[in-house]
Protein backbone atom coordinates (compact mmCIF):
# COMPACT_ATOMS: atom_id res chain seq x y z
CA UNK A 1 0.00 0.00 0.00
CA UNK A 2 1.39 3.48 -0.76
CA UNK A 3 0.01 4.58 3.10
CA UNK A 4 2.00 1.53 4.64
CA UNK A 5 4.75 4.41 5.85
CA UNK A 6 2.23 6.62 7.44
CA UNK A 7 1.18 6.14 10.95
CA UNK A 8 -3.29 4.87 11.24
CA UNK A 9 -5.11 6.25 14.43
CA UNK A 10 -7.95 4.10 13.94
CA UNK A 11 -11.48 5.57 14.29
CA UNK A 12 -13.39 3.65 11.83
CA UNK A 13 -14.76 0.04 11.66
CA UNK A 14 -12.00 -1.01 8.80
CA UNK A 15 -13.12 -1.23 5.20
CA UNK A 16 -16.57 0.26 4.13
CA UNK A 17 -19.53 -1.88 2.94
CA UNK A 18 -20.32 -1.74 -1.12
CA UNK A 19 -23.92 -1.84 -1.43
CA UNK A 20 -25.79 -2.94 -4.81
CA UNK A 21 -28.90 -0.14 -5.67
CA UNK A 22 -31.15 -2.42 -7.71
CA UNK A 23 -34.01 -0.58 -7.21
CA UNK A 24 -32.08 2.98 -7.67
CA UNK A 25 -30.68 1.51 -10.61
CA UNK A 26 -34.42 0.67 -12.01
CA UNK A 27 -36.05 3.70 -11.08
CA UNK A 28 -33.39 5.87 -12.99
CA UNK A 29 -33.89 3.13 -16.14
CA UNK A 30 -30.59 4.62 -17.63
CA UNK A 31 -29.11 1.20 -18.22
CA UNK A 32 -26.54 1.68 -15.58
CA UNK A 33 -25.74 -0.09 -12.45
CA UNK A 34 -25.41 2.10 -9.63
CA UNK A 35 -23.46 0.63 -5.98
CA UNK A 36 -22.85 2.67 -3.10
CA UNK A 37 -19.27 2.32 -1.20
CA UNK A 38 -21.01 3.47 2.79
CA UNK A 39 -18.25 5.80 4.34
CA UNK A 40 -21.53 7.04 5.90
CA UNK A 41 -21.58 3.71 8.18
CA UNK A 42 -17.78 4.15 8.46
CA UNK A 43 -17.84 3.90 12.37
CA UNK A 44 -19.66 3.99 15.81
CA UNK A 45 -18.34 7.59 16.52
CA UNK A 46 -21.20 9.92 16.48
CA UNK A 47 -23.09 8.80 12.91
CA UNK A 48 -19.47 8.59 11.24
CA UNK A 49 -18.46 9.93 7.70
CA UNK A 50 -15.63 11.11 5.36
CA UNK A 51 -13.88 13.15 8.06
CA UNK A 52 -12.80 10.24 9.97
CA UNK A 53 -10.68 8.27 6.90
CA UNK A 54 -8.88 11.46 6.94
CA UNK A 55 -8.70 12.41 10.79
CA UNK A 56 -6.98 8.62 10.60
CA UNK A 57 -4.02 10.28 9.23
CA UNK A 58 -3.87 13.41 11.18
CA UNK A 59 -4.29 11.96 14.77
CA UNK A 60 -1.04 10.94 14.97
CA UNK A 61 0.31 13.64 14.46
CA UNK A 62 -1.57 15.82 16.80
CA UNK A 63 -0.81 12.80 19.35
CA UNK A 64 2.85 13.50 19.32
CA UNK A 65 2.43 17.25 19.03
CA UNK A 66 1.39 17.00 22.38
CA UNK A 67 -1.92 18.98 22.17
CA UNK A 68 -4.92 18.96 24.48
CA UNK A 69 -7.62 20.68 22.62
CA UNK A 70 -8.52 19.88 18.85
CA UNK A 71 -9.37 23.13 16.98
CA UNK A 72 -11.58 23.16 13.96
CA UNK A 73 -14.00 25.26 11.80
CA UNK A 74 -17.34 24.71 9.59
CA UNK A 75 -20.12 25.91 9.41
CA UNK A 76 -23.64 25.42 11.65
CA UNK A 77 -24.52 22.37 10.45
CA UNK A 78 -20.75 20.95 10.17
CA UNK A 79 -20.26 17.41 9.72
CA UNK A 80 -17.00 18.19 10.06
CA UNK A 81 -16.97 19.54 13.26
CA UNK A 82 -18.92 16.88 14.33
CA UNK A 83 -16.45 14.39 13.45
CA UNK A 84 -13.38 16.51 14.77
CA UNK A 85 -15.66 16.84 18.68
CA UNK A 86 -16.18 12.76 18.42
CA UNK A 87 -12.40 12.14 17.78
CA UNK A 88 -11.31 14.26 20.66
CA UNK A 89 -13.77 12.81 22.72
CA UNK A 90 -13.37 9.25 21.91
CA UNK A 91 -9.64 10.34 22.65
CA UNK A 92 -10.09 12.08 25.58
CA UNK A 93 -8.95 15.73 24.49
CA UNK A 94 -10.63 19.02 24.53
CA UNK A 95 -12.29 20.68 21.48
CA UNK A 96 -13.26 24.04 20.14
CA UNK A 97 -14.99 23.93 16.89
CA UNK A 98 -15.83 27.34 15.25
CA UNK A 99 -18.99 27.64 13.25
CA UNK A 100 -19.71 30.01 10.72
CA UNK A 101 -23.20 31.00 8.96
CA UNK A 102 -22.74 29.23 6.06
CA UNK A 103 -25.97 28.58 5.32
CA UNK A 104 -29.46 30.90 4.81
CA UNK A 105 -32.11 28.49 6.64
CA UNK A 106 -35.93 28.60 7.33
CA UNK A 107 -36.03 25.84 10.29
CA UNK A 108 -36.59 27.52 13.44
CA UNK A 109 -34.39 24.64 15.38
CA UNK A 110 -31.60 24.88 12.46
CA UNK A 111 -28.88 26.44 15.14
CA UNK A 112 -29.65 23.37 17.67
CA UNK A 113 -30.60 19.99 16.12
CA UNK A 114 -28.01 17.75 13.81
CA UNK A 115 -24.71 18.01 13.64
CA UNK A 116 -24.72 21.06 16.10
CA UNK A 117 -26.42 19.48 19.00
CA UNK A 118 -24.07 16.04 18.92
CA UNK A 119 -20.81 18.16 18.98
CA UNK A 120 -22.32 20.21 22.11
CA UNK A 121 -23.25 16.72 23.51
CA UNK A 122 -19.72 15.39 23.23
CA UNK A 123 -18.28 18.06 24.98
CA UNK A 124 -17.28 20.54 22.62
CA UNK A 125 -16.53 24.28 23.07
CA UNK A 126 -18.98 24.97 19.74
CA UNK A 127 -18.26 28.88 19.33
CA UNK A 128 -20.98 30.56 16.74
CA UNK A 129 -19.57 33.38 14.45
CA UNK A 130 -21.07 35.48 11.90
CA UNK A 131 -18.72 34.64 8.97
CA UNK A 132 -20.35 33.37 5.46
CA UNK A 133 -19.31 30.38 3.68
CA UNK A 134 -15.51 30.42 2.48
CA UNK A 135 -13.76 27.12 2.44
CA UNK A 136 -10.03 29.04 3.19
CA UNK A 137 -7.99 30.06 6.70
CA UNK A 138 -10.39 31.70 8.65
CA UNK A 139 -9.61 34.90 11.16
CA UNK A 140 -12.20 33.58 13.35
CA UNK A 141 -10.38 30.17 13.41
CA UNK A 142 -6.95 31.79 14.04
CA UNK A 143 -8.79 33.57 17.06
CA UNK A 144 -10.02 30.31 18.54
CA UNK A 145 -6.73 28.79 18.28
CA UNK A 146 -5.02 31.79 20.09
CA UNK A 147 -7.64 31.56 23.05
CA UNK A 148 -6.74 28.03 23.53
CA UNK A 149 -3.32 29.13 23.84
CA UNK A 150 -4.33 32.36 26.36
CA UNK A 151 -5.73 29.79 28.46
CA UNK A 152 -2.67 27.99 28.83
CA UNK A 153 -3.56 25.17 26.22
CA UNK A 154 -2.11 23.35 23.61
CA UNK A 155 -3.72 23.37 20.78
CA UNK A 156 -4.42 21.33 17.36
CA UNK A 157 -5.42 22.91 14.28
CA UNK A 158 -7.46 21.32 11.62
CA UNK A 159 -8.41 23.08 8.80
CA UNK A 160 -12.31 23.25 7.35
CA UNK A 161 -12.89 19.33 6.30
CA UNK A 162 -9.85 18.20 7.18
CA UNK A 163 -8.57 19.15 3.54
CA UNK A 164 -5.36 21.93 3.76
CA UNK A 165 -3.39 19.98 6.66
CA UNK A 166 -0.18 18.17 5.01
CA UNK A 167 -2.12 15.04 5.71
CA UNK A 168 -5.69 15.47 4.76
CA UNK A 169 -5.06 13.82 1.51
CA UNK A 170 -4.21 10.31 2.72
CA UNK A 171 -7.15 8.57 4.30
CA UNK A 172 -8.76 8.75 0.32
CA UNK A 173 -5.69 7.56 -0.97
CA UNK A 174 -6.80 4.49 1.27
CA UNK A 175 -10.27 4.43 -0.36
CA UNK A 176 -8.69 4.18 -3.58
CA UNK A 177 -7.12 0.83 -2.61
CA UNK A 178 -9.31 -0.66 -0.86
CA UNK A 179 -12.18 -0.68 -3.89
CA UNK A 180 -9.45 -2.54 -5.82
CA UNK A 181 -9.33 -5.15 -3.06
CA UNK A 182 -13.58 -5.38 -3.04
CA UNK A 183 -13.73 -5.34 -6.92
CA UNK A 184 -11.23 -8.42 -6.95
CA UNK A 185 -13.53 -10.36 -4.23
CA UNK A 186 -16.80 -8.84 -6.28
CA UNK A 187 -15.59 -10.56 -9.70
CA UNK A 188 -15.93 -6.74 -11.40
CA UNK A 189 -14.36 -3.29 -12.01
CA UNK A 190 -16.36 -0.55 -11.25
CA UNK A 191 -16.32 2.26 -14.15
CA UNK A 192 -16.81 5.37 -12.67
CA UNK A 193 -16.91 6.77 -8.73
CA UNK A 194 -18.88 9.58 -8.28
CA UNK A 195 -18.00 11.70 -5.43
CA UNK A 196 -19.16 14.88 -3.67
CA UNK A 197 -16.62 17.81 -3.81
CA UNK A 198 -16.42 21.34 -1.53
CA UNK A 199 -13.18 21.02 0.61
CA UNK A 200 -11.19 18.85 -1.91
CA UNK A 201 -9.65 16.16 0.29
CA UNK A 202 -11.56 13.69 -0.12
CA UNK A 203 -11.93 14.13 -4.00
CA UNK A 204 -7.80 14.87 -3.91
CA UNK A 205 -6.69 11.91 -1.95
CA UNK A 206 -9.26 9.47 -4.46
CA UNK A 207 -7.48 10.98 -7.26
CA UNK A 208 -4.23 10.31 -6.48
CA UNK A 209 -4.81 6.64 -4.71
CA UNK A 210 -6.81 5.77 -8.37
CA UNK A 211 -4.09 7.58 -10.31
CA UNK A 212 -1.83 4.60 -8.98
CA UNK A 213 -4.25 2.20 -10.38
CA UNK A 214 -4.26 4.64 -14.12
CA UNK A 215 -7.87 5.91 -13.80
CA UNK A 216 -7.89 8.89 -11.88
CA UNK A 217 -9.61 10.49 -14.83
CA UNK A 218 -12.80 7.90 -13.34
CA UNK A 219 -13.61 9.89 -10.44
CA UNK A 220 -16.22 12.32 -10.88
CA UNK A 221 -16.34 14.98 -8.73
CA UNK A 222 -19.77 16.54 -8.37
CA UNK A 223 -19.21 20.09 -6.79
CA UNK A 224 -21.41 21.51 -3.95
CA UNK A 225 -19.53 24.42 -2.86
CA UNK A 226 -20.58 26.58 -5.66
CA UNK A 227 -17.23 28.39 -5.61
CA UNK A 228 -15.99 25.49 -8.48
CA UNK A 229 -12.42 27.90 -9.30
CA UNK A 230 -11.56 27.82 -5.54
CA UNK A 231 -12.26 24.20 -5.05
CA UNK A 232 -10.85 22.88 -8.12
CA UNK A 233 -7.67 24.68 -7.15
CA UNK A 234 -7.86 23.45 -3.48
CA UNK A 235 -8.53 19.89 -4.72
CA UNK A 236 -5.06 20.93 -7.55
CA UNK A 237 -3.12 21.66 -4.51
CA UNK A 238 -4.11 18.68 -2.76
CA UNK A 239 -3.16 16.15 -5.29
CA UNK A 240 0.23 17.34 -5.81
CA UNK A 241 1.06 17.19 -1.85
CA UNK A 242 -0.29 13.81 -1.33
CA UNK A 243 1.16 12.43 -4.84
CA UNK A 244 4.33 13.40 -3.30
CA UNK A 245 3.86 12.64 -0.26
CA UNK A 246 3.35 8.96 -0.68
CA UNK A 247 5.82 8.80 -3.76
CA UNK A 248 3.64 8.57 -6.94
CA UNK A 249 5.92 9.41 -9.05
CA UNK A 250 4.27 11.36 -11.57
CA UNK A 251 2.58 14.82 -11.74
CA UNK A 252 -1.57 13.88 -11.96
CA UNK A 253 -2.61 16.14 -15.33
CA UNK A 254 -5.32 18.25 -15.46
CA UNK A 255 -7.41 16.41 -17.56
CA UNK A 256 -7.53 14.10 -14.22
CA UNK A 257 -9.39 15.96 -12.39
CA UNK A 258 -12.85 16.19 -13.09
CA UNK A 259 -15.47 18.36 -11.00
CA UNK A 260 -19.02 19.10 -12.20
CA UNK A 261 -20.38 22.25 -11.33
CA UNK A 262 -23.72 21.92 -12.85
CA UNK A 263 -25.50 20.92 -9.17
CA UNK A 264 -24.46 23.28 -6.70
CA UNK A 265 -27.31 25.89 -7.30
CA UNK A 266 -28.79 27.63 -6.08
CA UNK A 267 -25.88 27.76 -3.32
CA UNK A 268 -23.55 26.01 -1.06
CA UNK A 269 -25.92 24.55 1.66
CA UNK A 270 -29.05 25.50 -0.03
CA UNK A 271 -31.04 22.28 -1.81
CA UNK A 272 -32.90 22.86 -5.06
CA UNK A 273 -35.81 21.07 -5.84
CA UNK A 274 -34.01 18.95 -8.36
CA UNK A 275 -31.72 18.28 -5.50
CA UNK A 276 -34.80 17.15 -2.79
CA UNK A 277 -36.09 15.17 -5.76
CA UNK A 278 -32.87 13.14 -5.71
CA UNK A 279 -33.34 13.01 -2.15
CA UNK A 280 -36.55 11.34 -1.96
CA UNK A 281 -35.63 9.00 -4.42
CA UNK A 282 -32.78 7.70 -2.72
CA UNK A 283 -34.60 7.70 0.39
CA UNK A 284 -37.82 5.50 -1.25
CA UNK A 285 -36.04 2.86 -3.10
CA UNK A 286 -33.21 2.02 -0.81
CA UNK A 287 -33.46 3.61 2.08
CA UNK A 288 -30.66 5.55 1.34
CA UNK A 289 -30.68 9.16 3.69
CA UNK A 290 -28.68 11.56 1.36
CA UNK A 291 -28.67 15.14 3.09
CA UNK A 292 -29.64 19.05 1.34
CA UNK A 293 -25.87 20.15 1.43
CA UNK A 294 -23.77 17.59 0.02
CA UNK A 295 -24.80 13.58 -0.87
CA UNK A 296 -28.05 14.90 -1.93
CA UNK A 297 -26.25 17.26 -4.97
CA UNK A 298 -23.95 14.47 -6.08
CA UNK A 299 -26.93 12.01 -5.89
CA UNK A 300 -28.67 14.31 -7.85
CA UNK A 301 -25.63 14.87 -10.46
CA UNK A 302 -25.24 11.03 -10.73
CA UNK A 303 -28.93 10.11 -11.36
CA UNK A 304 -28.64 13.06 -13.91
CA UNK A 305 -25.64 12.23 -16.03
CA UNK A 306 -27.10 8.60 -15.70
CA UNK A 307 -30.17 10.02 -17.82
CA UNK A 308 -27.95 12.23 -20.03
CA UNK A 309 -26.09 9.08 -21.32
CA UNK A 310 -22.60 10.80 -19.44
CA UNK A 311 -22.44 6.92 -18.48
CA UNK A 312 -21.91 4.47 -21.21
CA UNK A 313 -24.67 1.53 -21.56
CA UNK A 314 -23.76 -1.13 -18.93
CA UNK A 315 -21.03 1.19 -16.48
CA UNK A 316 -21.17 0.16 -13.27
CA UNK A 317 -21.15 3.37 -11.19
CA UNK A 318 -19.73 3.71 -7.39
CA UNK A 319 -20.97 6.57 -5.68
CA UNK A 320 -19.45 7.58 -2.79
CA UNK A 321 -21.79 8.45 0.39
CA UNK A 322 -19.72 10.63 2.63
CA UNK A 323 -22.09 10.80 5.18
CA UNK A 324 -23.84 14.14 5.99
CA UNK A 325 -27.76 12.52 6.96
CA UNK A 326 -27.41 14.21 10.50
CA UNK A 327 -27.98 17.48 8.51
CA UNK A 328 -31.61 16.54 7.57
CA UNK A 329 -32.60 17.72 10.81
CA UNK A 330 -32.09 21.25 10.55
CA UNK A 331 -33.90 21.03 7.01
CA UNK A 332 -37.28 19.92 8.21
CA UNK A 333 -39.25 22.92 6.54
CA UNK A 334 -38.50 21.54 3.00
CA UNK A 335 -39.53 17.19 3.77
CA UNK A 336 -42.92 18.38 5.76
CA UNK A 337 -44.79 16.29 3.01
CA UNK A 338 -41.85 13.64 2.56
N1 LIG B 1 -20.13 15.00 2.00
C1 LIG B 1 -20.25 15.28 3.31
C2 LIG B 1 -21.33 14.62 4.07
C3 LIG B 1 -19.37 16.19 3.92
O1 LIG B 1 -19.50 16.45 5.23
C4 LIG B 1 -18.36 16.81 3.14
C5 LIG B 1 -17.48 17.81 3.78
O2 LIG B 1 -17.20 18.89 3.31
C6 LIG B 1 -18.27 16.47 1.77
C7 LIG B 1 -19.18 15.56 1.25
C8 LIG B 1 -17.23 17.04 0.87
O3 LIG B 1 -15.97 16.49 1.11
P1 LIG B 1 -14.67 17.39 0.98
O4 LIG B 1 -14.84 18.56 1.89
O5 LIG B 1 -13.54 16.49 1.35
O6 LIG B 1 -14.58 17.85 -0.45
Amino acid sequence: SLLDRFERYPLTFGKTAIEHLPRLTEAVGAEVEFYAKREDCNSGLAFGGNKLRKLEYIMPDAIASGADTLVSIGGVQSNHTRMVAATAAKIGMKCVVIQEKWVPHYDAVYDRVGNIMMTRLMGADSRLVDDGFDIGIRKSWEDAIQSVKDAGGKPYAIPAGASVHKYGGLGYVGFAEEVAEQETKLGFKFDYIVVCVVTGSTQGGMIVGFAAQDRADRVIGIDASGTLDQTRAQVREIVDNAADLVGLGRRVRDDEIHINPDYAYPAYGVPSEETNDAIRLAAKTEAMMTDPVYEGKSMQGMIDLAKKGFFPKGSKVLYAHLGGAPALNGYSYYYRDG
